[in-house]
């Protein structure tokens, strides 16, 4: 299984690549002056421009996606988004064929090309690029981006987010890219490796300084290939981020990095104050989905801002009333203005967020965002060499997604050494068959990691979902065990 672990992505391989990749910078050019002017404007004329938008999106929709044709009927002919409907990933994947703006697109080729782990991040149809996500809906999703929403995320990664201290180190050799690490869920279609390939194969230059390493490997791979490589910038999820800021504490891991990025999973305060005492460096935090890559940009407060020029988010309440600000949602209805191929309108989102309209220090006037419960607990488990061993949830559900197809499951630790495993199944015999294959590969992943041997229950009743947040939380860890440790 750490077989999908440390190694360089593939360069320009493809000379096509190369007329991408200019395609792309120039592109890029265009969407980052675009990007400034947005910076530069004032409020009526940056709503002005949000309102364009919104109803060029609306328009395209409606010519060109028969679902969404059907779907706004009722909505009147305007640009007034609210009228809309909202949408959800499984009415949209049960209708894919329509929903897609170009005709070529179907979800049965799709669904063959996500299937073939060596076409990761190669253009489809020569121009898109596909990524695919799991969640916890239990609906896979497959996301299709046309090229201006690429150089857009692209344009808005590179404009927002404070790079200071990734700047080249004055004494590394000039012309040397910097080296970058992304310990991500490799193997698979997913956003973040898909990106990050993508720009190695578009842009040969930053392959050379770039590793990917899978979370799935044991803890004390990843930190030797990480000691080896020596990066300065690490990307990442938070639980990962936080796992490698204890190695680093404890001196096991030993890389000075200039910047972290942190993504895919809420960032709390503890823990960016723990990742950036651990590290001695700035964490950046990112706010994205499958849906739409960049909704908002972390800065040096603390604080994660909307592009609210290329993406509207709705906090809504449990009957999609609006929120106001201050207050948490049930969850969110996402626009994204930037992709036209697979238009993604008042789509529910399913995060709870809170929005703080109040000034930030950074001086940055778009309004902040804060992002509840949008993450799994790490299991803390006994090794077998007496030390604890952490997993990453996201690992495990990747481990389980993989192995058996099945998306919607809930692992309960119970004690030290036992897990309980609950999959939402129809029928009582396809609940023990799946519960039972994915308690195998579990136990497979457990032993992997250097875990103790460890009692993995399969439970017939169904996932719980959380109380106060009415989501699914696929891994929970045993409270004492966690702080015990
Ligand atoms: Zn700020």
């Amino acid at each position: 299984m750490a077989s999908a672990g440390e190694r360089p992505p593939s360069g320009a391989a493809d000379p096509w690549d190369w007329w991408r990749g200019t395609d792309e910078l120039w592109r890029w050019g265009a969407r980052v002056r675009e990007i400034w002017l947005d910076d530069l404007a004032d409020d009526a004329t940056r709503h002005a421009t949000r309102e364009r938008r919104i109803a060029e999106l609306l328009r395209h929709a409606r010519q060109h996606s028969a679902f969404y044709r059907e779907h706004h009927r009722d909505a009147g002919a305007g640009g007034e988004l609210q009228a809309c409907p909202p949408v959800t990933r499984a009415q949209l994947m049960a209708r894919f064929d329509d929903w897609v703006t170009d005709p070529q697109l179907r979800r049965r080729d799709l669904e063959a090309f996500v299937r073939d782990p060596s076409r990761i991040a190669e253009p489809y149809l020569g121009r898109y690029s596909v990524w695919t996500s799991s969640g916890t809906t239990g609906v896979p999703g497959i996301y299709v981006q046309d090229p201006d929403a690429l150089a857009i995320y692209a344009a808005l990664l590179t404009t927002r987010f404070e790079f200071g201290p990734m700047l080249p180190d004055p004494w590394q050799l000039p012309g040397m890219p910097a080296r970058m690490a992304l310990i991500a869920a490799t193997g698979g279609h997913f956003a973040g490796v898909v990106w990050w390939q993508r720009q190695c194969r578009l842009h040969p230059v930053l392959a050379g300084g770039t590793r990917v390493f899978s979370i799935l490997q044991p803890l004390d791979t990843l930190v030797a290939g990480l000691n080896e490589w020596q990066p300065v910038f690490v990307a990442s999820y938070p639980t990962m981020l936080s796992l490698l800021a204890r190695e680093q504490c404890e001196g096991r891991l030993r890389i000075r990095p200039r910047s972290l990025w942190s993504g895919g999973e809420a960032l709390t305060a503890v823990d960016r104050a723990s990742i950036a005492d651990g590290f001695g460096c700035p964490v950046l935090e990112d706010y994205g989905a499958s849906e739409c890559m960049q909704i908002a940009f972390g800065c040096r407060h603390g604080r994660l801002h909307l592009n609210d020029d290329w993406v509207v988010l709705e906090p809504v309440d449990e009957h999609g009333r609006p929120v106001p600000a201050d207050r948490p949602s049930v969850t969110v209805l996402l626009t994204n203005l930037a992709n036209r191929v697979q238009p993604v309108i008042r789509y529910d989102l399913g995060d709870s967020v809170t929005i703080d309209p109040s000034p930030c220090p950074c001086g940055q006037r778009r309004p902040s965002v804060r992002v509840q419960g949008r993450r799994d607990d790490v299991l803390v488990l006994d090794g077998i060499a007496g030390s604890s061993v952490r997993l990453l949830p996201l690992a495990i559900e990747t481990v389980i997604e993989e192995e058996t197809g099945v998306h919607r499951f809930q692992l309960i630790q119970t004690a030290r050494d036992e897990l309980c495993l609950r999959v939402d199944a129809p029928g009582a015999r396809r609940r023990a068959i799946d519960g039972r294959r994915a308690a195998r590969a579990l136990a497979r992943f457990l032993k992997a990691q250097g875990a103790a041997p460890v009692t993995v229950k399969v439970d017939d009743r169904p996932p719980e979902i959380d109380r106060a947040s009415g989501k699914l939380r696929r891994v929970r860890a045993l409270r004492a065990a966690a702080s015990r440790d």
